[in-house]
């Protein structure tokens, strides 16, 4: 078929209609996943001042012979140091002064010995400062303190533009002393599903409908890969029903409209024609298996992709083209998936079109392999709840034999089973 474009060549296509979201500020709290729209530089040594690692006795060691060496050394206690302060002390060879982990080393003191390498093993800050101390051993230059920048240098980059913040990364940013930081702004994904035959979830069956998947798994594969989702509904197999909900769409500014059904040839398929009339269609149909009547255009200003009705189809199709869009709006590399080789485990048959085929992935001696689940029609949404991968079978294609290796698309980042155990 002629107008049938390649998988590759839309998904190109349809990625250079998009570009990153503008930034905004938000706080560190509300940051997670986010993506970070700026480069941070640290605006301080970290740590920030030199301290203790340990719960013990601060000492002189460069100034003193006995640094490094075992035996019992009497030294006097001179201040005590507790967490959190600014200390004035000053340690002069041969004194010590207690001091609390995190506690900043007095002026200077440059090695601290544990408390319980001493005759005062009492962590508790409440045990009273002893005038004296005895020491079992002198610490070696440098021991249990963790100098001012050890970790980190003034001016530092610390993060990249482009990072999808994860925990550790806020922990971080706090640790700069930042609370509020530069983000990309989420992607506003407006959605609805169409077709007089949707019923919502929580009403008994009726005769010749069904109900809609697609506003659900859609909708939660968006706010998944960080888009806000604005729910729509169902929209009736009726132009001006269609025609309202774009308009609604428009109202709440969204960055992109996601539908699903409506865009095949049949008699009621009015996304296409509201979009023929009221914007454009770019693309219409690929080359792909399930997923072929995909629709990418503008109503209006406001790029659309139209995904078939199909539930596995919409699925699908979300992976392929939606996923890497919000990527790219969100300002992060639109990467696919994660890939495995896998072995066939049987034959596989297919049509010639590039084919995403629900599998089940299993970890083997012989390495990972392959088994379809169920039937594969697109309608059929149990053989996608069954299957942990789609395996990809390249255009051109129409059979395979058992032992081929194919690439399949992991579904999400539960460990695979592993088959039979071995060692
Ligand atoms: P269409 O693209 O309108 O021809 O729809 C293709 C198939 O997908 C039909 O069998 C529809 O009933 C079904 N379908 C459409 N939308 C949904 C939905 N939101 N949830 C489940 N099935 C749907
Ligand atoms: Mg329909």
């Amino acid at each position: 078929m002629t107008d049938l474009i390649s998988v590759n060549h839309a998904l190109l296509r349809i990625l250079s209609e998009f570009k990153t979201l503008p930034a905004e500020k938000i706080d560190i709290s509300d940051a997670l996943l986010r993506t970070l729209a700026e480069d941070i530089h640290s605006p301080f040594d970290l740590p920030l001042f030199s301290n203790s690692s340990v719960d013990g006795f601060a000492v002189c060691a460069s100034k003193d012979l006995r640094a490094g060496t075992r035996g019992n050394f009497t030294l006097p206690v001179i201040g005590d140091i507790p967490a959190g302060v600014q200390t004035t002390l000053r340690l002069n060879r041969g004194e010590t002064a207690r001091i609390m982990t995190g506690a900043p080393l007095p002026e200077g003191a440059d090695a601290v010995l544990p408390v319980e390498d001493t005759s005062y093993p009492y962590r508790d800050s409440s045990a009273p400062l002893p005038s004296e101390v005895t020491f079992y051993r002198f610490p070696a230059v440098g021991e249990n303190v963790r100098p001012r920048g050890q970790d980190v240098q003034k001016g530092q980059k610390i993060l990249s533009k482009g990072r999808k913040l994860q925990p550790q990364d806020i922990g971080m940013l706090a640790t700069l002393g930042l609370d509020r930081i530069p983000v990309i702004r989420r992607p506003r994904i407006a959605l609805f599903s169409s077709g007089d035959e949707l019923l919502t979830p929580g009403i008994p069956p009726q005769p010749g409908k069904i109900f809609d998947a697609n506003s659900y798994s859609l909708g939660l594969l968006a706010q998944r890969e960080g888009a806000e989702v604005i729910r729509l509904g169902v929209a009736r197999d009726d132009y001006q029903a269609v025609l309202d909900l774009f308009e609604k769409a428009i109202n709440a500014e969204a960055d992109l409209i996601l539908t699903s059904a409506g865009v095949s040839v049949g008699a009621f398929d009015y996304v296409r024609q509201v979009l023929e009339d009221h914007g454009e269609v770019k693309i219409w149909r690929v080359n792909m298996r399930p997923g072929k009547p995909l629709t990418f255009g503008y109503y209006q200003k406001v790029p659309i992709i139209s995904l078939p009705g199909n539930p596995v189809s919409a699925f699908v199709g979300f992976l392929v083209f939606v996923r890497p869009v919000i990527a790219k709006l969100s300002g992060l590399e639109p990467t696919a998936p994660p890939t495995l080789p896998v072995m066939l485990e049987h034959p596989v048959l297919s049509d010639g079109r590039e084919s995403y085929l629900r599998a089940v992935v299993q970890k083997s001696p012989q390495g990972f392999i392959a088994r379809l689940t169920g039937h594969q029609g697109s309608g059929n949404l149990y053989s996608l709840v069954q299957a942990n991968a789609l395996l990809i079978i390249p255009a051109g294609v129409k059979s395979l034999p058992a032992g081929e290796i194919v690439q399949a698309w992991l579904l999400d980042n539960e460990p695979l089973p592993v088959l039979e155990k071995f060692e």
